[in-house]
């Protein structure tokens, strides 16, 4: 039930595994993490706990961008298939989620009849759309952002595609998902506690927009592509 996303110039598994255990309390079943380095995506994903999930991350894969996912399991059980992240089939797209896709069999029949579903997750059919609607327009983003209007029900998302490890592709509804600053990195966090340690200054996301993290600069747009300029705000440091 929580997320978190880096970007930057060191190897990201470490903020990711610190800061899921920082959102351990808000309740999970299973656990992963998604790491891109020159080598491709290296995904990791247990059931149970983080300090599982620690032990199973190969120490010597590193990757300057990365993200990582609690669940709480609301469409198929707990177990390491369900867990996210989740890949599309051409393993390009590698996807998080917090929250509950309610059109998901709408979208399922609509979208992505003949398409072979690896879990029995809500989650996985966005991350699927994505690759259906790249190789109807050839752009990641109208890919996304296709996706995302096709959705109804709550989501915190964070995408990376293995083609280009310059971009975290955020949007969220209805759950909560926050962008956090640094100096030559970037977060994303479901709640601030679990970044504190990284920085204090924050950007709110709202519903429905879309959100382009990359290392150094930050771009928020609506749907429609309006681009959004908003403040940074400074989180309380409780840690
Ligand atoms: N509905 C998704 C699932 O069951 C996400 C659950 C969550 O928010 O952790 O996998």
């Amino acid at each position: 039930c929580g997320i978190v996303g880096y970007i930057g110039q060191k190897d990201s598994t470490e903020v990711l595994l610190k800061g899921l255990e920082k959102l351990e309390y808000r309740g999970y079943d299973s656990a992963g993490i998604a790491t891109l380095n020159t080598d491709g995506m290296h995904v990791y994903k247990v059931k149970g706990r983080i300090a599982a999930l620690r032990d199973k991350v190969d120490p010597a894969v590193t990757g300057e961008i990365g993200i990582g996912h609690t669940r709480w399991a609301t469409h198929g059980e707990p177990s390491v298939e369900n867990a996210h992240p989740h890949q599309s089939n051409n393993a390009r797209f590698t996807l998080v989620h917090n929250g509950v896709i309610e059109n998901f069999y709408e979208v399922r029949d609509q979208y992505l009849n003949g398409v072979a579903l690896k879990s029995e997750t809500d989650t996985e059919i966005i991350v699927q759309l994505i690759e259906v609607f790249f190789e109807e327009t050839q752009d990641v983003l109208e890919a996304f952002r296709k996706a995302m209007l096709a959705l109804k029900g709550s989501y915190a998302i964070a995408l990376i595609d293995q083609e280009n490890p310059d971009v975290i592709y955020v949007s969220k509804n209805k759950s909560p998902l926050l962008v956090g600053l640094g100096d030559g990195f970037n977060l994303v966090a479901s709640d601030a506690m679990a970044t504190l340690r990284e920085t204090d200054r924050y950007l709110e996301i709202e519903d429905k927009e879309i959100v382009l993290v990359r290392k150094t600069h930050v771009e928020i747009q609506k749907f429609d592509g309006e681009e959004v300029v908003r403040a940074p705000f400074v989180a309380e440091i409780d840690a």
